[in-house]
């Protein structure tokens, strides 16, 4: 039986048991893996780091599409960067007001070998008629885009490889260019008891260019160390602060069923431990 020991950190790691390789190649952008695994069912990783399992996946898809959307309240077009697995693009679908979605891939290879032994995650969105997928590295793509869009979710790696970029100021100004007026932000944001530094980072880098700059949290048991934090940003404050009747209502009206997202968790994920809210008061 062999073992996966993923590799996000020096001296601390997670382990899998292998119970059957489903794939495994280099892309040419990165090391694409695709294992079995007796607990978290079909298990990711691109260069040694866990991405996304068929087990706990919903968590992850649902806080980090349905708190914009529902925020928002009437989002049309959304652009999605990364996301190659197909978990965010289905979520974001479920959404009878998205009119087109947008997704910004770099490696094709993650989209086709995803659809193949990962089917759960995009159940076919990716034929869906509203969505459109666009294989280019995310930064180039807000940089040069002339579109506008109500919801940006970067659904990226970390902030190595080829997703180091998308945690730049620049890809960040990119967004906002991109944003209609009332848009919404978010961002995989890493495990800040791990990663202060990344946290600390996005809110240097990204705080400069929206008038209200925050994160929120869920925990992900396959994103070790703590729970995962959503960079959040737009220019209206109120969109992070509604009412929960408000939430509640539009929950309702999604006629959307979830596993993990409710609209008091929606609330209530934006409260932050002490050790954030003094990490991140310097700024
Ligand atoms: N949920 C995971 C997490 O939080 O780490 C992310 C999953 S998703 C598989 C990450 C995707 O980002 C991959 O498909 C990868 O190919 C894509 N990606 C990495 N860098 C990118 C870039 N610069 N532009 C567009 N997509 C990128």
């Amino acid at each position: 039986m062999t073992q996966y020991v993923e590799q996000l950190y020096s001296g601390y790691a997670q382990q899998f048991s292998v119970d059957e390789v489903l794939f495994e190649m280099d892309t040419g952008h990165q090391q694409l893996l695709i294992f079995r695994n007796r607990h978290f069912g079909r298990v990711m990783a691109l260069d040694g780091i866990i991405q996304t399992t068929e087990r706990d996946e919903f968590i992850y898809h649902e806080m980090m599409v349905h708190v914009p959307m529902l925020a928002h309240g009437d989002a049309k077009r959304v652009l999605i960067i990364g996301g190659g697995d197909g978990g965010i693009l289905r979520e974001v679908l479920r959404h009878q007001s998205v009119e087109q979605v947008t997704q910004v891939e770099i490696d094709q290879a993650v989209i086709d070998l995803c659809r193949l032994h990962l089917p759960e995650h995009s159940q076919g969105v990716f034929d869906d008629l509203r969505a459109r997928i666009v294989i280019a590295d995310g930064i180039d793509f807000v940089a040069r885009c002339n579109e506008r869009f109500d919801i940006i979710i970067s659904d990226c790696t970390d902030p190595v490889g080829p997703g180091e970029v998308l945690f730049s100021s620049e890809f960040y100004a990119g967004c906002k260019r991109c944003l209609n007026p009332g848009g919404v932000f978010v961002a995989q944001n890493g495990v800040p008891f791990m990663q202060l530094d990344e946290l600390k980072t996005t809110r240097r880098r990204l705080s400069p260019y929206f008038a209200d700059q925050t994160f929120y949290c869920a925990a992900v048991p396959t994103y070790i160390g703590g729970v995962m934090a959503f960079a959040w940003a737009s220019d209206n404050a109120e969109l992070r602060l509604l009412p929960l009747p408000v939430l509640q209502q539009r929950f309702s009206q999604s006629d959307i069923s979830t596993r993990y997202y409710t609209p008091a968790l929606h609330q209530g994920a934006f409260a932050l431990p002490r050790y954030l809210e003094d990490a991140l008061a310097s700024f």
